[in-house]
């Protein structure tokens, strides 16, 4: 086996339908109908995921620890049954306003990933559907793509200071442009 290669992937409205105002329970959890494949293939094509997840509704009291962790295996034994699991998720589950250097935009999560794993994130994709994915990912050297099945309107992004290398329908196209684009 060669090096493996990181990819780092945001989760609510890329993976999954994001639900307003958060998703609280693992009920909630509607995965897309590609999503499963699109990991598949990401894997398969010799990357190691890691989600990247803003969880402030845990510090609300939305939801919980405990249902987070719910979710991450409601997502992790879909994708066993393919022979395969997302390295980790890491979650912020801090407020806003608390300034966390793990909340994105902030890098830290993914400079977390990093130093625990070893990484080297020359190269490493962000895919997101938000405005802080794409200044996270730039902010830690990645190359930030962006996915519409989130917040982000159309066209918006032209006002942000770090622009996405990339803009896809879903994470599918993404998957598809990646495998065939890396490194
Ligand atoms: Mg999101």
């Amino acid at each position: 086996m060669g090096t493996r290669k990181p990819i780092f992937i945001d989760r609510d409205g890329v993976l999954n339908v994001d639900v307003s105002p958060y998703i609280s329970r693992s009920e909630q959890l509607q995965l897309f109908p590609y999503t499963v494949d699109s990991l598949q293939k990401l894997h398969d094509d010799g990357f190691d995921i890691y989600i990247i997840s803003n969880q402030q509704g845990v510090a609300l009291g939305i939801t919980s620890e405990e249902e987070l962790e719910k979710i991450t295996e409601t997502i992790q034994s879909s994708l066993r049954e393919r022979g395969f699991e997302i390295k980790k998720f890491f979650h912020c589950t801090a407020l806003d306003s608390a300034n966390h250097p793990w909340r994105k935009p902030s890098p830290g999560m993914i400079l977390a990933a990093r130093d625990e794993f070893g990484l080297d994130l020359q190269g490493s994709f962000f895919i997101g559907d938000k405005w802080s994915d794409i200044e996270s990912g730039a902010r830690a050297g990645c190359r930030p793509i962006l996915v519409l099945t989130g917040v982000t309107a159309p066209g918006s992004w032209d006002q942000w200071e770090h622009k996405p290398e990339k803009v896809f329908p879903t994470l599918k196209e993404a998957v598809d442009w990646i495998v065939k684009n890396d490194r």
